[in-house]
Formats: structure tokens, C-alpha cells, sequence
């Protein structure tokens, strides 16, 4: 008799949806018999990574030796760069390594966890991974609804997590809006503001955007996520952390893997970090590319979510999957986040310009037949 895996599996993980990742574009090459298949579905950075992050993983060769579990180096000038001490640091396998260490650490079967409509994918997976009960609260304007996410809170909630700028929609939250929020949440919730995307906010653009690392002396139970995998273009290393109180700290680590970041990943962060050139040049590709799409999305007539982000949420007025599919079979990936709650959007990650002119050309090409 076939095995019921579904009753082995604990109650939270039978609940999981599994996370859909952007398709590969080897895979959508092979498929589609596509030369080069142009991918913006991921939020990577089209520049690629810093040369020089190559130069320092191309001088690693004792790869037989583990890693420094304590990436003692890495976390050192992490420390530097927000001013914080190296007790205040945990290191992850990408932030998504993080974001598991809180409910791991903190949340208890039937504990809850509070995020909001139209967030990342990631929260509710590490909720029931725990056994933790997700409650999602509404959106506002696409975009977090603090006032409903406080009155969320009860005496079983354990973690809120909240992305500033948010994906999928690029939303974003001011200092104004977060700091009486963050004032009124309890001390047994632990807040996690996830700043994936942080890198990319410019004061210019995005007045009021605060840097969330410098509050941790106002509130100790605060976690903010920053990652190597969005400006730094180091995603496919997996490499991220977390700052916060060291008392906090102290928890996240005790559930992190002893070796989680490897030798690759703790260099090329290290010398990541000190390119300022790869990431202002990031930056302004990041400016230029989003002001073409949106230029391009107002002639066409199609709605958009502002973004504070590297990626772009486009209104459809009608389901898009088979724009998705269409737009695939051409070479061009995108992302549909039917999941998301938004079955009418597309997020597109901003490319290079040459990328973003094919989204354009091929969207032109297909959009009239689906
Ligand atoms: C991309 C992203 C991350 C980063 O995940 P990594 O595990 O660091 O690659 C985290 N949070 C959000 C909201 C993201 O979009």
C-alpha cells in the first residue's frame, strides 16, 4: 500500500503550499527553443555581482576545510556598516535562513504570526513549518495596513513580519507611519522588518524611508533582515543576516546550522560590501530601467503599484497567466502572482535596458492574442 505521506507530515507542514520560484531560463531555453531567454522574474540584479566578490571567491582554495562558523570577518564589517556591535549580527543563508530562525526559535504550535495580504511567500512557509497559525491581515492600497495588523495582535502572537519595501507590490512604509506602530506592539511579539530591498531606496525618491538597523536601541524585540541577494546580485551564493539586540541574537543562533553561510558566500560578502561603484551603478541601472518601464506602462494605458524596489507589480485589468505563458513561449520571463492574491498583475524585475526593451517588445507582440 502506497505510504500516506500527507498524515506523517505534522499538522503545520501538511497546510504548506510549496513556494514557486521564478523558471530558470536554461529550463525556458530548452523548452521554447529560445536562444537567450531574458529573466526578470526573480529580482535579480542584471549587473551581476561585484568583480570584486569573483576576485575574492576566485582566491578561496581550501574548500576541504569548513567554513568559519562564526564568520567572524563578514559579521565584523556588517558591524561597521550599520555601526552596530558584532553581538547584534546573526548570518544567514540568504535572509530566508533568518526569516526561519524566528518562528524556529520563537513561535510554538499554535502560537500566531501576523503578516499582511499580498506579502511575501516566505512568511506563512516558516509560520507553519513551526506550527505557528499565520493571520493575515487586510491591505491597504496594496500596501501594509498597520493599524489592522496591531489590532491583530493577541496573547498568541509570537512574530509579525513586515517588508519594507514589500514584495510583490514595491510598497513601502515611512518612518512617520512604522515608528507609532512599532511603539504599541507588545514585548512579546517580535517584529521582523524585512529589508531586502532597502539597498535600492533612495532618500531623493522615497523621502521618509528609514533604515530600520538604527532603531534597535529603541526596541529589543527587533529583527531587521538585509541580504547579499538583491543590489550585492549574490543570490545564487544564499547569503543574508539579521540584526538586532544581542539578547535576540543570541536565540536565532542557537537554531542556525553551525556551517550555514559557506566559504564562497562569507568572501564575496566581504568584498561585496566595499564595491560602492557595483552598487551606485546598480542603483542608477535600477533608476533608469524603472522609469522606462513606468514611462512605457503610462503610454500603454496599464496600472502599476509604485515600487520602491528593484521590480515592478503591472495591472492587467484581467487575468494574466496567459500573457505569463505567452510572454514565456518569447523568451521573456516573468513572474505571475496569482499566488499572491493578485491574479490580474505581473511583477516584472527591472533588467538591463536591453532587457527591459524586449519585456516591452514582446508584451507589445503577444498582448493583443491573450
Ligand atoms: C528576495 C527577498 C528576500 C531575500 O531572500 P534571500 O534568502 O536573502 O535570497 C527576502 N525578503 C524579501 C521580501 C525578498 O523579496
Amino acid at each position: 500500500m502506497a505510504i500516506n505521506f500527507s498524515e506523517l507530515a505534522t499538522v503545520g507542514v501538511q497546510k504548506i503550499t510549496p513556494y514557486q520560484p521564478g523558471r530558470p531560463a536554461e529550463e525556458v531555453a530548452a523548452e521554447f527553443g529560445i536562444a537567450k531567454p531574458v529573466k526578470l522574474a526573480s529580482n535579480e540584479n542584471p549587473l551581476g555581482p561585484s568583480p570584486l566578490a569573483i576576485k575574492a571567491m576566485q582566491a578561496v582554495h581550501d574548500l576541504a576545510r569548513y567554513p568559519d562558523g562564526n564568520g567572524a570577518a563578514l559579521k565584523q564589517k556588517i558591524a561597521e556598516r550599520h555601526g552596530l556591535d558584532v553581538a547584534c549580527i546573526t548570518l544567514g543563508n540568504g535572509s530566508n535562513d533568518i526569516l526561519e530562525f524566528v518562528t524556529r526559535a520563537f513561535v510554538n504550535p499554535g502560537d500566531e504570526v501576523i503578516f499582511s495580504r499580498h506579502a511575501f511567500a516566505v512568511y506563512p512557509l516558516a509560520t507553519l513549518a513551526a506550527g505557528g497559525i499565520p493571520v493575515e491581515t487586510a491591505a491597504l492600497n496594496w500596501g501594509y495596513d498597520l493599524k489592522a495588523i496591531s489590532a491583530a495582535i493577541t496573547d498568541r502572537t509570537k512574530v509579525i513580519f513586515i517588508a519594507n519595501p514589500n514584495n510583490p507590490t514595491g510598497t513601502w512604509l515611512t518612518e512617520t507611519e512604522l515608528r507609532p506602530f512599532l511603539e504599541n506592539v507588545p514585548d512579546h511579539v517580535i517584529i521582523v522588518i524585512d529589508e531586502a530591498y532597502a539597498e535600492y531606496v533612495t532618500a531623493e525618491k522615497f523621502a521618509g524611508y528609514p533604515d530600520c538597523t538604527q532603531w534597535l536601541d529603541d526596541y529589543s524585540n527587533l529583527l531587521v533582515t538585509r541580504t547579499f541577494s538583491k543590489i550585492f546580485g549574490l543570490a545564487g551564493l544564499r547569503v543574508g543576516y539579521g540584526v538586532s539586540s544581542p539578547e535576540l541574537a543570541d536565540y536565532l543562533n542557537r537554531v542556525r546550522q553551525p556551517f550555514n553561510v559557506n566559504s564562497l558566500a562569507l568572501v564575496a560578502a566581504e568584498a561585496a560590501l566595499d564595491d560602492q561603484e557595483h552598487i551606485s551603478q546598480s542603483r542608477e541601472m535600477n533608476q533608469t530601467g524603472m522609469a522606462y518601464l513606468i514611462e512605457q506602462c503610462e503610454q500603454r494605458g496599464l496600472a502599476y503599484i509604485p515600487s520602491a524596489g528593484n521590480f515592478l507589480a503591472i495591472d492587467f485589468s484581467r487575468p494574466a497567466d496567459g500573457l505569463f505563458e505567452a510572454m514565456m513561449q518569447q523568451g521573456v520571463i516573468v513572474r505571475p502572482v496569482a499566488n499572491y492574491g493578485m491574479p490580474n498583475f505581473l511583477r516584472v524585475t527591472v533588467g538591463s535596458e536591453e532587457e527591459n526593451r524586449r519585456f516591452i517588445e514582446v508584451l507589445d507582440r503577444v498582448s493583443n492574442d491573450v
